[in-house]
């Protein structure tokens, strides 16, 4: 068995906690036990427009209520904002940016969504303005990695071994640095999971892409370990009419289960079921031999 020295729970507080979250959660505690790993908590809260402190209690306030352990990380909202927010890591960012631009890997790009709309009926970028050579400094634009669609990508998967993707038609030139002159999610992403030591990283299928975007991004930034990381990305659940669980899913998020009075038994039943398991599983550790 391979073990690990960290992996994370990386939830984003744009939304309520659902039951996908928690499945995610799940399936990290049982391969961190599995595999002597150690988990981080890690909260994303770069996206200033999305982030909401509400939504950042919510996490706590759930971890608690599901009695989801990790060992590293915000022990509550206050810790996390004085000592965990990424506004405290800015300067690890920057320096990466200025690395990649230093590597010629950005380019300025004033394109709005509208525009990037009509270019291609799909939203992916056309790499119009790879070439216009507009100065970084421009009020309004974005720096985007420039990314080679056709290049092999290579990671490590928990399970399979050694796999080569392509990066997807939405991550076009990805944005490392946005508009408002903040860092990307991707880029703070690579940062994060090299600054606080991450070498298991778990997430859903949805994040595929995310995977190979940062792979790529990995590689052309200082010497590092990313791309020796292993992956798993699990099958995202899904409610009984196959709708893919999303954040406006009020039904689904832990805190309107828990004000309608269901306990963490309750809910963890309800993820059993979800997955289709015959077994009644009512507590964390029932999931154990289905990871
Ligand atoms: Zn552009």
């Amino acid at each position: 068995m391979t073990a690990f020295k960290l992996t994370r729970y990386a939830p984003t507080p744009s939304g309520f906690l659902h039951l996908g979250n928690i499945y995610s959660f799940i399936l990290t505690y049982h391969l961190a036990k599995k595999h002597q790993a150690r988990i981080l908590l890690r909260i994303d809260d770069m996206d200033r427009e999305r982030v909401k402190t509400k939504f950042i209690q919510d996490i706590f306030d759930n971890l608690d209520f599901m009695e989801l352990p990790y060992d590293l990380g915000p022990k509550n909202a206050a810790d996390f904002k004085a000592n965990y927010s990424q506004t405290k890591r800015l300067d690890l960012y920057v320096n990466a940016m200025e690395n990649l631009k230093k590597n010629k890997k950005l380019f300025a790009c004033d394109c709005s969504r509208k525009k990037i709309e009509k270019m291609n009926p799909k939203g992916f970028y056309t790499g119009f303005c790879r070439n216009r050579n507009l100065p970084y400094d421009n009020k309004e634009v974005a720096w985007r990695y420039q990314a080679d669609m056709h290049q092999d990508i290579r990671f490590k998967d928990l399970h399979e071994g050694h796999l080569i993707g392509k990066l997807p038609g939405i991550l076009t030139d990805f944005i490392v640095r946005k508009k408002d002159g903040l860092p990307a999610y991707q880029l703070t992403s690579v940062v994060d999971d090299l600054h606080f030591g991450v070498d298991l990283i778990v997430r859903g299928k949805d994040l595929w892409g995310s995977t190979l975007a940062q792979v790529l991004l990995s590689d052309a930034l200082e010497p590092n370990t990313f791309s020796q990381n292993t992956f798993y990305h699990h099958p995202l659940i899904q409610d009984p009419n196959r709708q893919k669980l999303s954040k406006s899913a009020g039904a689904t998020s832990i805190q309107f289960l828990r004000k309608s009075g269901k306990k963490k038994e309750d809910v963890y039943s309800m993820i059993g079921e979800w997955l289709g398991i015959r077994e009644k599983i009512n507590s964390l550790d029932a999931f154990g031999k289905f990871v």
